[in-house]
C-alpha cells in the first residue's frame, strides 16, 4: 500500500508534488481540472486519503465527493454536466485513486458562461 501510494498521481497532488489547477478543497477532498478535459470545466474530485476504488474509502471521505461535485457543477454555468465514477479497468478507470469526474456539456446556444479558466 505505501509502494502504491508513493506511486499514485493523485497522492502527488494532494501533497503538492504535481501541480494541478486546484478548483476546491476540504480537511478530505481536493477538486482540481482534469489534465485532459473532455470539455471546458472538466473537474475530478477526490478523497486525499488514497484509495483505488469506491469500495477503498470510508463513507465519511466518499460523502464529501458528491457535495463538491455540485458546487463545481453549479459553478461551471453548465445546465447539463455528467458526474461519472470509474472502478477498474474494464470500467475504463486510468489513474488508481478514487475520483469523481464532472463533466460540463456545452450548451450549443448558450455555451459554458465564463466563469472557467481556458485549458
Ligand atoms: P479515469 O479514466 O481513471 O476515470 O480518469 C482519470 C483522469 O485523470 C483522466 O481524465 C485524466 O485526464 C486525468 N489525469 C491523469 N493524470 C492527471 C494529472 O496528472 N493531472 C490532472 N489534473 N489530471 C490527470
Amino acid at each position: 500500500m505505501a509502494n502504491k501510494m508513493a506511486a499514485c498521481i493523485f497522492c502527488k497532488i494532494v501533497k503538492g508534488e504535481i501541480p494541478c489547477f486546484k478548483l476546491f478543497e476540504s480537511d478530505k477532498a481536493l477538486a482540481f481540472l482534469d489534465i485532459n478535459p473532455l470539455s471546458r470545466g472538466h473537474a475530478l474530485v477526490i478523497p486525499k486519503i488514497h484509495g483505488e476504488k469506491l469500495t477503498d474509502i470510508p463513507d465519511d471521505h466518499l460523502s464529501e465527493l458528491l457535495p463538491i461535485a455540485k458546487k463545481l457543477a453549479i459553478a461551471s454555468g453548465a445546465k447539463d454536466f455528467n458526474i461519472l465514477q470509474n472502478n477498474g479497468r474494464i470500467a475504463h478507470q486510468e489513474v488508481d485513486h478514487v475520483h469523481v469526474h464532472m463533466i460540463p456539456k456545452p450548451n450549443e446556444e448558450e455555451g459554458m458562461g465564463i466563469r472557467w479558466p481556458q485549458q
